[in-house]
């Protein structure tokens, strides 16, 4: 549909170096399989890859099995290495362990490939049926500080403190990127996410710099809106939000209540940019324990995620076909995995997908 290709078609700006690319030039892409139902789901998209002929060769990059001093974490160097050398790249999920261990690999990622913005669309499936129709929205989170910058430490026995993050620099660099996505996709409006009346100095600060940016773009609205708010908003009326800015954390959760009004987590895709025209498409959700390894997991999200890729690369032909393919499969409804009401495993809904390319 119009809305869908509006929203899912290059949130991306193709780096002068890939618009050399034609359909049939082999391009590296780095592959993180990842953890729980990632390597199953990132065996769901290469299947689906191979069978429409898409000419990317994966480079395959395994979480390792000890700390690497080089990046603090489970991550090689070997593997952020590559996402700099291909420059875009395709992530499954991988698991955190709570409360203790190794540095997050998420954050990992995000902090050594400077992966500024998080683009997040959302938007209804046709055919599939939710209590809201026509959601069509993007939440674009910061994706390098806020609650989420890793410091944290005992003050004395029973006190401990996490450090919320806010930077000038990091600010204005996502709200640029939000006006300039709403500018490039023909959205109408920027609406800041925050909770500055409690936390004034950080939040605070994240509107000042929301607000000089938005000056730049008289075309485009913007409005301010009070995290508790937005989320009563996105509930009772999502069609009231376009574009929606906002700091790490927020972000976060924002975009799962989005995911929950078209259908779940199995459905949204999402795309990191880094500086240096980095592309590191993932799904917004996690490694799923509880349904790794039962050949149950939607790979929706990481396909969409994928697709959001070859636009990227702009191969835009070829990520229409599985896109078409992957809608028509769902709207469809003979095959459709247990997360959306079906009763499909993943490799026959991988299967029906290949079938409809
Ligand atoms: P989750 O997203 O893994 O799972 C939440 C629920 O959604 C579960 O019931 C799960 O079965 C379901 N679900 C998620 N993806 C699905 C899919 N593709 N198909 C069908 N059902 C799906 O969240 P969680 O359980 O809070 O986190 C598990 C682990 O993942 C944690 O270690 C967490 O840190 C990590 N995580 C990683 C990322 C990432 O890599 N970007 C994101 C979120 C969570």
């Amino acid at each position: 549909s119009q809305i869908l290709r509006r929203v899912i078609r290059s949130h991306y700006t193709a780096p002068s170096f890939l618009r050399r690319l034609s359909t049939t030039t082999p391009i590296t892409a780095t592959l993180f399989p990842g953890d729980g139902i990632g390597p199953e789901i990132a065996d769901s998209v290469k299947q689906i890859f191979k069978t429409a002929q898409i000419p990317i060769e994966w480079e395959e990059h395994y979480v390792g099995t000890e700390v690497d001093p080089r990046t603090q974490s489970f991550l090689t160097w070997e593997s952020l290495e590559s996402v700099r050398r291909n420059k875009v790249g395709l992530k499954g999920p991988m698991a955190t362990p709570i409360g203790k261990g190794h540095r997050s690999l998420n954050l990992t990622l995000r902090k050594e490939l400077n992966l500024y913005a998080n683009v997040r669309p959302c938007f209804s499936l046709p055919g599939y049926k939710t209590r809201y129709d026509g959601v069509d929205l993007v939440t674009i989170r910061e994706n390098t500080e806020g609650e989420y910058s890793g410091l944290e430490h005992q003050v004395v026995r029973g006190v401990v403190e996490s450090i919320k993050i806010i930077t000038r620099q990091a600010s204005l660099r996502v709200a640029e990127h939000a006006f300039q996505y709403a500018k490039a996709h023909g959205r109408e409006r920027v609406s800041a996410i925050h909770k500055a009346n409690i936390m004034q100095k950080t939040d605070g600060l994240f509107l000042k710099c929301c607000r000089e940016v938005a000056e730049k773009y008289p075309e485009i609205k913007y409005e301010e809106v009070v995290i508790d708010n937005c989320c009563m908003m996105l509930v009772k009326n999502p069609a009231l939000f376009d574009v929606l800015v906002m700091p790490n954390l927020y972000g976060d959760i924002i975009s799962d209540l989005c995911a929950g009004l078209i259908g779940g987590l199995g459905l949204t895709p999402s795309c990191n940019i880094g500086e240096g025209g980095i592309a590191l498409a993932e799904a917004v959700h996690g490694s799923a324990p509880d349904i790794a390894g039962k050949n149950m997991a939607n790979p929706t999200a990481l396909l969409l995620s994928a697709v959001t890729m070859l636009r990227h690369l702009e191969l835009n032909e070829k990520a229409d076909q599985i896109q078409n393919a992957v809608m028509n499969t769902i709207a469809e409804g003979k095959y459709r995995t247990v997360d959306l009401g079906g009763k499909s495993s993943t490799s026959d809904f991988t299967q029906a997908i290949c079938d409809h390319l």
